[in-house]
């Protein structure tokens, strides 16, 4: 009998009719003979309405009880699940990350899974239960309660199907499957039927929210087949899986754009070896995440240091960057939240060149101006004006052809 692991994201299960809709689905896959393991995610936007929350209490709510309250979204919507899969007639049981045995590192708001013990799991199975359980969270060794990073519901069925030895690993969300580019942004979006583990990576990392980066890097590692469907019909969607030499045909996979980053400007550093490593150690010390850096040399012996941060620790970064100002005698330090990164991806980079200046080449056709540009092997991105971040992406959609419908794979 095969295992098979599918994820319901928030807005599969954003009401109690969903909810019921969703059993029902689980119930038919349960019925074809295999063993289901659900992972569910909070109830539409209930973890959004925790953070709010939060906030009307503290503007700096400490990380550990942040975790404590946005780890109860899951605790509601798996039991609701599990008490709709029993009116339906079958066997469920609920249980939360800490009771199923997901064990994490202690970074709070953005823990990593170290293990999963799978003696309770295996011995719900066993007793013919659909197991269901709550996304995006576990516990340290020490007992205390974590998460794993918004969206980290993705990470906790990927890893379970890994644990368990799935079939594969269904990820039911509001679209139809990966898609060149988020069909909000870009509404001539074209739903890709196979993408390869590190191009739908990148996309991830790169502001992609359909899945959660971490999630591919575990299937990536692990092989762990996932297919990323809609979770109101049974359409084919689309499967992650190897790279294929077919894959590098193509030259650029997909279009990411993400607003969630603020760009600090830290004027007249000081131009010495080690102010740099020290600026970015303190910074690492207070677990901020840095996303792109630019250094620009001006003419009195200092530089201008530029990078990126995600909204969500800007505050925190500002403290530990103001601090830092003082201590190497830097200049002023401005902060710009409307910036938005849009970024090509494919794993055909590697091979074609011309690319850069064909992004490029169309954002200064429509008179955007690039005010960051990084790049690796399979992806380039350029940081813009955060009012053009839609324009951009649907200008470089069109540039690289994606918005034809993809035949063939
Ligand atoms: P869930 O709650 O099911 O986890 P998410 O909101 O996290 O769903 O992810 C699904 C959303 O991801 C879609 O509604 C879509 O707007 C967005 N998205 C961003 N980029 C893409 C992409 N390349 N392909 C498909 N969806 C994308
Ligand atoms: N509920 C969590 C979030 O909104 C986790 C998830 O949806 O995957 O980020
Ligand atoms: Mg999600």
């Amino acid at each position: 009998m095969a295992v098979i692991v599918q994820k319901y994201g928030g807005t599969s299960v954003a009401n109690a009719a969903r909810i019921k809709y969703v059993a029902g689905r689980i119930l038919r896959e349960r019925k074809k003979g295999n063993d289901v393991v659900v992972v569910v995610s909070a109830m539409g936007d209930m973890t959004d309405d925790l953070i709010t929350l939060a906030e009307q209490i503290t503007k700096r709510p400490s990380d550990r009880e942040l975790d404590m309250l946005l780890s109860t979204g899951e605790q509601v919507s798996v039991a609701l699940l599990a008490m709709a899969i029993q009116e339906q007639g079958g066997k469920a049981l609920s249980f939360t990350g800490a009771q199923i045995g997901i064990v994490t590192d202690p970074s709070h708001t953005k823990a990593r899974i170290l293990d999963i013990d799978t003696t309770r799991l295996r011995q719900a199975l066993r007793e013919k239960n659909v197991v269901v359980v709550a996304g995006f969270q576990g516990k340290t060794r020490t007992g205390e309660i974590t998460t794993l990073g918004r969206g980290g519901s993705d990470l906790t069925a990927v890893a379970l199907a890994k644990a368990l030895k799935a079939r594969c690993c269904e990820i039911y969300t509001d679209v139809d499957g990966v898609y060149t580019a988020d069909p909000r942004v870009v509404p001539a979006a074209q739903k890709i039927n196979t993408i390869s583990y590190d191009e739908i990576l990148e996309m991830a990392s790169l502001g992609a929210k359909v899945m959660h980066n971490r999630s591919i890097e575990v299937g990536k590692k692990f092989n762990v087949p996932i297919y990323v469907r809609n979770s109101r019909h049974f359409k084919e969607g689309t499967l992650i899986t190897k790279e294929t030499k077919a894959m590098e045909e193509v030259t650029v996979r997909g279009v990411a754009l993400t607003e969630d980053e603020a760009k600090i400007t830290f004027f007249r550093v000081p131009d010495r070896p080690g102010i740099a490593a020290r600026l970015f150690k303190t910074l690492a010390d207070a677990k901020v995440n840095i996303d792109m850096i630019i250094q620009n040399k001006t003419e009195t012996n200092t530089t201008d240091i530029s990078f990126t941060v995600y909204k969500n620790e800007l505050q925190k970064a500002l403290d530990v960057v103001r601090r830092a100002a003082k201590e190497l005698k830097a200049g002023h330090i401005d902060c710009d939240e409307n910036i938005a990164k849009v970024s090509i991806v494919g794993v055909g980079m590697r091979s074609h060149s011309g690319i850069a200046s064909k992004m490029f080449g169309a954002l200064a056709r429509k008179k955007i101006n690039i005010d960051m540009i990084s790049t690796s092997e399979i992806k380039i991105s350029c940081v813009v004006d955060g009012k053009k971040g839609r324009l951009a992406a649907q200008t470089i959609h069109k540039e690289f052809g994606l918005d034809k419908k993809i035949t063939r794979e």
